[in-house]
């Protein structure tokens, strides 16, 4: 069985948003005093979220990827890392967090069977990091990351938002600072999802710029052969240091796309920015059914989902709208 779209495209990554809460208030994701949280009850619990989990893995997904909101701030996470793993068949569990609980959390995710992080980082400045992030975390954020290699949860991706005037001016020390620390850098485009709707794409610093701006101190060769892979990866110096950069806006990668989507509260996206959504959460919950009824359809919903994903996310569009659900409710 496999998901495959009329565009030809075989979906093999499952991103599933295990909280829509958050311990960080980042400028470009929602407001300082952002608390229009979901409604507990509408979360989905392990025992839930290990059924779709279960079916997708038998329609062909064969990577997880955990996200938030933060998904360390959830209390269960590393059962649910640990249940992942457990699976007779089990995918790759990766995880994306701001490496706030990391420190605590890096060892016990490890031996629970998680691959590797994406961390979320985007200045190397604890005073901008205040001022982007409305909390003074930095400290925490570089004792996480130090914990994950430590930890063996290799390589330690680190996201970086380039903001236009805010921290661009930090491309090469980023670079720099991760290429003597053992970081895997990736720059990303930031993307009209935020959740007060004040995305303007003259404040993006394009992927072209960034390429330009690191140039300016290295020596960037491209790597062969990306496949479905957001990042477009560079050799630094002809290596063994690499740099990625993603341009979700000005070079989308849509053609190529094998992702799918689980938000906290069970809905399935076809697309970070699609406009319509399955509902999962009724599925789950309809006492009607038994597992097995359960289980056949959710493998259905699955398949309508993604014979109904469009070419690509438009933003480049006219017609394009932002999605009503933020980033923080959807998860990277
Ligand atoms: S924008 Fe949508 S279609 Fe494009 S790569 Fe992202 S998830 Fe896939």
């Amino acid at each position: 069985m496999s998901l495959t779209d009329t565009y030809g495209r075989v979906h093999r990554d499952l991103r599933v948003s295990v909280t829509d809460r958050c311990n960080l208030r980042c400028t470009y994701c929602m407001p300082p005093d952002f608390a229009d949280w979901m409604p507990g009850d509408h979360l989905l619990s392990i025992d839930e979220l290990m059924t779709v989990i279960e079916v997708a893995v038998g329609e062909g997904i064969v990577s997880i990827r955990l996200t938030g909101g933060e998904p360390l701030v959830r209390p269960d996470i590393v059962e649910i890392v640990r249940r992942i793993n457990a699976l007779p068949v089990p995918p790759r569990v990766t995880l994306t967090t701001n490496a706030l609980k990391l420190a605590e959390l890096a060892q016990p995710l490890a031996d629970a069977g998680l691959e590797r992080v994406n961390i979320s980082l985007d200045t190397l400045d604890p005073e901008r990091f205040k001022r982007l992030t409305f909390r003074d975390r930095f400290d925490d954020v570089i004792a996480g990351v130090e914990a994950a290699l430590a930890a063996g949860l290799h390589p330690v991706k680190v996201n970086t938002v380039l903001m236009r005037g805010v921290n661009d001016d930090e491309a090469v020390p980023m670079l720099r600072h991760s290429i003597e620390n053992g970081w895997h850098l990736r720059f990303i485009e930031q993307m009209p999802l935020d959740a007060q709707g004040s995305w303007d794409r003259s404040e993006m610093v394009m992927a072209a710029e960034i390429h330009d701006l690191l140039e300016t101190e290295f020596t960037l060769t491209p790597v062969p052969g990306r496949g479905s892979a957001p990042a477009e990866e560079f050799l630094v110096d002809d290596g063994p240091a690499t740099v990625g950069i993603i341009a979700s806006v000005s070079k989308p990668f849509c053609s190529a796309c094998d992702r799918l989507r689980l938000t906290a509260d069970g809905q399935l996206r076809n697309c970070l920015f699609a406009r319509d959504e399955t509902d999962i959460r009724a599925t789950l919950r309809d006492p009607s059914l038994t597992d097995e009824q359960r289980r056949e359809r959710i493998a259905g919903l699955l398949a309508s989902s993604t014979l109904a994903k469009l070419p690509g996310h438009g933003i480049n569009d006219p017609s394009f709208i932002q999605p009503d659900r933020p980033m923080s409710a959807i998860g990277g």
